[in-house]
């Protein structure tokens, strides 16, 4: 049962994403007030989100977290997706002096040796800059989708965001890879050729490799730690209070 206004709006929003195809899920979340911020990885499903922005012209600023660790196949496709569509993708990279204090006490690959610094990692280069890339904005577009493994197997159309005082919008949710696959095909979307080589899941180049057949899409991250829900902290839901929730009255229109 919703209490907070922000999970509130987020019911509705989600209730009406649920009968609309992508280009409307896109284009209802773009009328709204309030900034809408799409991050991409660069992975299969937010090229087909990236595709569907730029085809839809939708007011929807495009981003992505330049890591420093990202495969060259993934920086080049940055470049790729702006010329084929004629966007910018804002880049959001970590601080010099956090990689440097992050070095001096891990290591600057100690991410391999602690779940804790590991996580460490993730802060710094993802998701300090996520904050960055969300400042100021009311709805967050992610390339989530329910298959993706058992921890995403309830991802919603809309869900409030309680720690970031917004709404994240997953209008993937429900597309299965093979529909991801076909859509791509059909369109000629651009994607990581990382894809064909095993990868159906692409992240920093030292936390991910190829997975075998019959793995789960997401087993080839972080693959040397044993907990089954992992994740980089971007997508895990926390319990907190929002500080700025917004008006149930800007989002359920
Ligand atoms: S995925 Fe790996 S390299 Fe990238 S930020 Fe996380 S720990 Fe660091």
């Amino acid at each position: 049962m919703a209490s907070h206004p922000l999970e509130t709006a987020a019911q509705a929003l989600g209730q009406k994403l649920e009968g609309l195809d992508l280009p409307g899920r896109l284009a209802l979340v773009a009328s709204l007030e309030g900034k809408a911020v799409f991050t991409t990885s660069l992975g299969i499903e937010d090229q087909v989100i990236t595709a569907a922005i730029a085809t839809g012209r939708n007011d929807i600023e495009v981003s992505t977290l330049e890591t420093g660790r990202l495969f060259n196949e993934t920086v080049a496709l940055i470049d790729k997706t702006e010329e084929t569509y004629g966007i910018l993708i804002r880049r959001f990279r970590p601080e010099q002096d956090d990689i440097d204090a992050y070095a001096a006490k891990y290591g600057l690959n100690g991410f391999y040796d602690s779940v804790e610094a590991r996580h460490a990692c993730c802060g710094v280069r993802k998701l300090k800059p996520l904050a960055r890339a969300l400042e100021g904005a009311s709805f967050w577009i992610t390339g989530l989708r329910r298959g993706q493994s058992g921890n995403r197997a309830e991802t919603p159309f809309a869900e409030a965001d309680l720690e970031r005082g917004l709404i994240k919008i997953n209008p993937l949710a429900d597309w299965t890879i093979e529909e991801i696959n076909a859509h791509v095909a059909a369109e000629a979307i651009p994607v990581n050729p990382l894809h064909t080589r095993g990868y159906p899941s692409i992240g920093c180049e030292p936390c991910t490799r190829a997975i075998k057949p019959g793995e789960p899409e997401r087993a080839g991250r972080w693959w040397w730690e044993n907990d089954e829900k992992r994740e980089c902290g971007l997508h895990v839901a926390e319990a907190a209070s929002a500080q700025s929730p917004l008006p149930a009255s800007s989002i359920a229109r």
